[in-house]
């Protein structure tokens, strides 16, 4: 829920774009036809929506037209659509912004950034309404500088809420019975023209978004749990990629902690000769080879391009074209000195004692009870990496738990003195 500050904006983007290709298949969703439920009779369009028919717009003055009709105050439904499941850098493809009583869908390849847009978005005043809010906020963030304010997230809202399936198709077929196909859920959003079947799918992204919003906060408040939200909500406002070197987050790439220093080695150049070869191509990493294929390459180290070919997953084409290139790459980290051999960075020690496991599992039990009890995953309630934050800091006192780096008032609010007693040795 809070975010990840863990794993490279590189394998952050790997995820997200496996994730957008079944989440979001989720939402960005139906045709028109789907808003006639079926299976649900008498259920009545949402409240908010006025027209299904959303409108287009790929021009300046009417993406400035557009902005000028939303009121100042109030709510707006916001998605993005990016590419990172096809392209090596991702950026804003798509825009998606719903008022009451309006949808539209915009093209920023055509309409640049409008500034009316971004004091809508930065404004306080309105309350932005999004799924899944941080890659939006990344993307938002890379691609026009904007910090959006005054979040509502209704991923975040349904974990909160203590509900399982909370991808967007899931919540809307919860709460208005609407059922969305699957139809452009891999679609390439970075491609041009778009067709209207592609524009109308993206259009339900944030159609419904309103009405889900008002519904859930209702839920929330009667739940007691609308100021939890709002400090989650809080905490997503200024999500950004943070810099990374490069040249190192091959390192935090998932199964590198198990290699070799000499296998390590080969790894990092065999993922800087993926990524470029992404970049050249404009290709998202996997598209190029996947994350297996550079483990078996830094494992066997193949010394010649027929080698390649024995090599499970492969591409034929790699082989074919850059194999010479790619045995290079191995080869350079085959000859790489003993010292110049990069170190994996062990998680600091010294903040461990003896008992620190002991308290880590401690707290672990009285995450499950106190989620049990309320409902809620436990991961939601709070991630291993808070609790080991807990077991190293050895809260004394209530305001001690809360001030924990990481934890919210609300998380120590309900972990309570259970958390403080499970740290006491
Ligand atoms: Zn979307």
């Amino acid at each position: 829920m809070s975010i990840s500050e863990r794993g490279s904006r590189e394998e952050r983007r790997q995820d997200d774009a496996a994730r957008r290709g079944g989440a979001e298949a989720s939402a960005a969703a139906v045709l028109v036809r789907a808003f006639r439920p079926t299976g649900h009779p008498g259920i009545a369009l949402p409240q908010r929506i006025s027209s299904l028919a959303p409108l287009y717009i790929d021009t300046p003055d009417a993406a400035a037209a557009f902005f000028a009709s939303l009121p100042s105050s109030g709510a707006i439904a916001l998605d993005t659509e990016g590419a990172s499941f096809h392209r090596f850098v991702d950026r804003i493809y798509l825009l998606q912004v719903s008022a009451p009583g309006v949808t539209a869908v915009l093209d920023p390849l055509a309409i640049g950034a409008p500034a009316r847009m971004g004091e809508l978005l930065q404004s306080r005043a309105v309350e932005v309404v999004l799924h899944d809010a941080d890659y939006d906020l990344r993307l938002m963030h890379q691609d026009y500088g904007w910090h959006v304010n005054h979040i509502f997230d209704t991923r975040v809202a349904a974990q909160l809420l203590g509900i399982k399936a909370f991808g967007l198709a899931a919540l809307l077929e919860r709460y208005f019975g609407v059922q969305l196909d699957k139809k452009f859920q891999r679609a390439d959003w970075s491609l041009r023209p778009l067709s209207k079947g592609m524009l109308d799918y993206a259009a339900l992204d944030t159609a419904f978004l309103l009405d889900l919003s008002d519904k859930m906060r209702a839920e929330l408040d009667r739940m007691g749990r609308l100021s939890w939200a709002a400090e989650e909500f809080e905490g997503l406002e200024g999500t950004k990629w943070e810099r990374e070197d490069p040249a190192l987050a091959f390192m935090r790439m998932k199964g590198a902690r198990d290699l070799s220093r000499r296998e390590l080695a080969v790894f990092g150049e065999v993922v800087a000769w993926r990524n470029t070869v992404a970049k050249e191509l404009d290709r998202a990493t996997f598209r190029v080879m996947g994350n297996e294929v550079l483990f078996e390459l830094a494992t066997l180290q193949p010394k010649s391009v027929p080698d390649l070919s024995t090599i499970k997953g492969m591409p034929r084409g790699i082989v074919e074209r850059r194999g010479r290139e790619l045995i290079d790459a191995v080869a350079r980290g085959v000859a790489l000195p003993e010292d110049a051999l990069p170190r994996y960075p062990r998680p600091a020690r010294w903040d461990k004692d003896a008992d620190f496991d002991e308290r880590v599992n401690r707290l672990r039990g009285v995450r499950e009870a106190v989620a049990t009890k309320l409902d809620l995953d436990p991961g939601v309630l709070a991630s291993r990496e808070r609790l080991e934050s807990i077991a190293r800091a050895k809260p004394a006192s209530l305001e001690e738990l809360a001030a924990v780096p990481g934890i919210k008032k609300w998380q120590a609010g309900v972990l309570g003195d259970a958390a403080i007693r499970a740290v006491k040795n």
